[in-house]
């Protein structure tokens, strides 16, 4: 008997929390399908501390690193996902440079992802403008991601040290997924996973609480204003594009 890999999925986002906000319902519902499922976070989250800090020295932005690596992996081990990769780059200064481009490539030539979910390279001018929603390093991530999946990843002549040196051979993933995009066509139903999804949001803690109803309150409303616009009870939205 062969075993088939199974597919593999991954989100790949600019800070931790990022995926549990928009889109680990999404993989959950996916896992469920029989998906592999990541999350890569791109930068160190160094810049995550308390807006009321007056102690900015290494090692207090270290003390943040380490917690939410830590409530990182929780919310990993909560969702079930495989793993999680991180990037380690500073965070709040993140640019789409050729190298964090490189290092993408590199995430997805090793895991082979067929479905990738990134952030959005643009604004949503809805009314008025989610001005949280569009961080600058969401609007990177997003520029790198999808410069990463095409043509890098699938091109032997991009970045050809990391199949001479590396061993990483083209990979080709077929959908991608854009949160926050001004565009959205594809919602999934998450009502199933929904509260999966914020049992894992709040193991980012340091950033959330380890408890909050007032933002319970919020995402399940959130997820039911999203819903509604597919005539589902709860969901995710994305623009969906295939890579053929
Ligand atoms: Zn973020």
């Amino acid at each position: 008997m062969t075993h088939e890999p199974k597919p593999v999925a991954i989100s790949i986002m600019a800070h931790p929390d990022d995926a549990e906000f928009s889109s680990t319902g999404t993989l959950l519902t996916w896992m469920n399908e029989g998906y592999d499922a990541y999350i890569c976070v791109i930068t160190d989250a160094s810049a995550g501390g308390s807006d009321d800090a007056t102690d900015l020295s290494a090692a207090a932005r270290q003390v943040t690193v380490d917690t939410r690596k830590a409530e990182q992996q929780e919310s990993a081990r909560r969702l079930g996902l495989k793993g999680v990769i991180h990037l380690d780059y500073p965070d709040g200064r993140l640019y789409p440079t050729l190298q964090l481009r490189k290092d993408l490539v590199r995430v997805l030539r090793t895991y082979k992802p067929s479905r990738v979910i990134c952030q959005s390279p643009e604004r949503f001018w809805g009314m008025p403008l989610g001005i949280a929603r569009y961080h600058p390093d969401h609007m990177a991530a997003g520029v790198a991601t999808l410069a990463a999946l095409y043509p890098a990843s699938q091109n032997p002549w991009d970045f050809p040290e990391l199949m001479t040196e590396e061993g990483l051979l083209p990979h080709k993933v077929k959908e991608i997924f854009i949160v926050g995009s001004p565009q959205p066509n594809i919602a999934i139903d998450i009502s199933a996973v929904f509260a999966q999804k914020l049992s894992a949001l709040h193991a980012h803690a340091s950033q959330v609480g380890a408890e909050n109803p007032e933002l319970d309150k919020r995402m399940h409303d959130w997820a039911v204003e999203l819903g509604e616009r597919f005539n589902m009870p709860m969901a995710e939205i994305f623009h969906r594009t295939e890579n053929n």
